[in-house]
């Protein structure tokens, strides 16, 4: 299927779940996630009105990005080693996976400029899945105060790949709550306004549930390699 096809079918998805809850369609940013996906292809989402490209490994973020550069806005979303901070912390726009100190450290002395950083959460509390638990995000984010290029603008989750609507639900809205009371403290370095939350098979959902960003791969660009 071509991207243009499959972004309209995800835009008219993403206006009906906007309808039932109220929320306007411009709050949502669309991520379109390229890490199954050739230059070639992601170069067809960009040329269908795709602006967000997230990428999960280094690597392959700094290939895509040296061919395509600012014609895309990069986040990243995978799960960030310190060591390989420096390749990629002055190509990315966003960062959806800050989930260690280390990783701020070196964020921020490698940085020229504040980036946008996500705190990735363990909502569901699944052992294989990154992320804090809920409980440690305050006393994270409140360790950030000290870097100045880490600014906290929201919260990330991955949900658990379920069926069982309802505990879907309850980790999107657990997600929003926190982000809510974060928000709340009014803290200058982590004004934490958006929720990454929802990709191919639950975004509809996530945005009900409060997303601003969604992170579709599979059923925007596909799976396929070649
Ligand atoms: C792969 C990935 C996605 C997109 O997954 P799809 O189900 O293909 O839409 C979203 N977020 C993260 C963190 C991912 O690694």
């Amino acid at each position: 299927m071509d991207v243009t096809t499959n972004l309209e079918e995800i835009q008219t998805n993403i206006q009906r779940a906007c309808a039932k809850v109220n929320r306007n369609t411009n709050e949502i940013t669309i991520i379109g996630v390229t890490k199954y996906v050739t230059i070639e292809r992601t170069e067809e989402a960009i040329d269908a009105g795709i602006i967000h490209i997230g990428e999960n490994r280094t690597e392959e973020m700094i290939k895509k990005y040296n061919h395509i550069k600012d014609k895309a806005t990069w986040h990243f979303i995978g799960t960030l080693q310190s060591r390989k901070v420096k390749d990629i912390v002055d190509k990315v726009d966003v960062i959806h996976s800050l989930d260690r100190i280390s990783v701020a450290k070196q964020i921020d002395t490698r940085s020229t400029r504040p980036v946008d950083c996500f705190i990735q959460v363990n909502v569901s509390g699944e052992a294989s899945k990154h992320g804090l638990a809920p409980e440690e995000v305050f006393p994270f984010i409140k360790e950030l105060a000290s870097y100045q290029n880490v600014r906290v603008v929201g919260l990330m989750t991955m949900a658990p790949h379920v069926e069982d609507e309802s505990l879907l639900r309850n980790t999107f809205r657990n997600l929003a709550k926190l982000r809510d009371s974060i928000q709340h403290e009014q803290l200058p370095h982590a004004p934490c306004t958006y929720l990454s939350m929802g990709m191919s098979n639950d975004y509809e959902m996530a945005i009900e549930e409060g997303a601003t960003h969604i992170r579709i791969g599979s059923k925007l660009v596909g799976t396929n390699k070649m």
